[in-house]
């Protein structure tokens, strides 16, 4: 993974927090973040060429978009972070702590501007409200995005033509993304490719008109060169499936000592038992088959590797009809399964019974897991799980 140090992350990126504005009368609302990791400068440059494009070529437009830069500190030293991951901490109680600046890190400073501009651009109704948040990984590999799995989610994610990572959010903790859905917008995470490939800007620069066509603020055929940007990102995904979920993640801690092998790009078939990496207590294997997701190539992060596998598409299908049909208000009535006493998106399962009734099936009825006990597993539905806004 060598790369040459005149790259635009090795050499930093000066930006304002609002990288740009473009707004036409009233409408749908668009936010895209760029660089909530400062080795990640690739979306801060797509998101500027989208913004001269728009001024230039004065496409017919609707709304507003609105484009906001994640990490200013990090992004001018060109590394993911100065003292903390930007894109952790984004519970109630971290927001908070960072609002009221009690931690004294680059990053509460960060995420507290943040939560000041992201107030501001969220204000009002959000049902029409879409927020993309673009980055790029250590290892080479094709583009793709990473979602909350929920029913408007997903169609969002279809509109952009690239495939569907689900589930790395049951694995991280406090993402912003995750919290903005359950504010009600709808959200998409993007991943273009390696940190300082050029063909990364390219690519987010595809998905922000994508995500401008998705939302209704431009019509493809004003879009200069759509066709090649659909085509574009065909061949970038030739031969990959269109679906995957995250079946496991490997933490790492500095003390670990944790080296990747070299060589190993997104998506790459694994079998059982290969090992893919060195840890101070010795080599690293991969707990089952499937595909090797966001190796590590860089100093910094907590995530060693991710194992992901293709889900049917199929799968999707069933689930979205069982959602709309409401079939999870049923799942309380099953043995072990319990409501919560005081949240009615929450139920509380025996984790003998989640032995035989699997994880998948409360995916499948679009709970995520949020809690592990002894004896208990809690599940919560996602909110906004549906087209229209209902109760929950
Ligand atoms: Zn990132």
């Amino acid at each position: 993974m060598s790369r040459a140090l005149s790259t635009p992350a090795a050499s930093g990126l000066e930006t304002p927090r609002i990288i740009g504005r473009f707004e036409s009368g009233p409408g749908p609302r668009l936010i895209c973040l760029g660089g909530l990791h400062g080795n990640e400068p690739a979306g801060v440059l797509a998101l500027r060429r989208v913004l001269d494009s728009l001024r230039e070529n004065s496409l017919p437009f609707r709304g507003r978009m609105v484009a906001i830069a994640g990490n200013l500190r990090a992004l001018r030293g060109g590394r993911r972070f100065l003292d903390r991951d930007l894109n952790r901490g984004w519970s109630p109680r971290g927001m908070e702590l960072a609002e009221n600046l009690r931690g004294t890190s680059a990053e509460d400073q960060e995420q507290a501007e943040l939560i000041a501009v992201l107030r501001a651009e969220l204000a009002g109704d959000r049902s029409d409200t879409r927020v993309i948040d673009l980055h790029t990984t250590s290892a080479d590999g094709p583009p793709f995005v990473t979602l909350a799995d929920t029913l408007r989610n997903r169609t969002f994610a279809r509109q952009i033509g690239l495939p569907l990572v689900l589930g790395i959010e049951e694995q991280i903790d406090g993402a912003l993304l995750e919290v903005l859905t359950g504010a009600g917008a709808i959200t998409l995470g993007i991943e273009a490719g390696q940190h300082d490939d050029p063909v990364s800007v390219d690519h987010h620069e595809r998905a922000v008109w994508m995500a401008l066509i998705a939302g209704g603020h431009v019509s493809a055929s004003d879009v200069p060169g759509y066709q090649g940007m659909r085509q574009a990102f065909r061949e970038a995904v030739r031969g990959l499936p269109t679906v995957f979920e995250v079946r496991y993640r490997k933490p790492v801690a500095p003390e670990d000592g944790f080296r990747m092998h070299p060589g190993f790009r997104n998506f790459q078939e694994v079998e059982a038992g290969a090992v893919v990496a060195e840890e101070r207590a010795g080599p690293v294997g991969v707990p089952e088959a499937g595909r090797l997701f966001l190796p590590l190539y860089q100093e910094q992060g907590d995530d060693g590797f991710f194992v992901v596998r293709d889900v049917h598409p199929a799968w999707l299908r069933i689930s979205a009809g069982l959602r709309r049909m409401r079939v999870s208000s049923l799942a309380r009535w099953l043995p072990g399964i319990h409501p919560a006493r005081r949240r009615t998106d929450a139920l509380i399962v025996d984790r003998r019974v989640a032995r035989w009734l699997t994880l998948e099936v409360f995916h499948l009825l679009g709970y995520r897991k949020s809690r592990v006990t002894k004896g208990w597993y809690v599940f919560r539905r996602r909110s906004h799980d549906s087209r229209i806004h209902t109760e929950d």
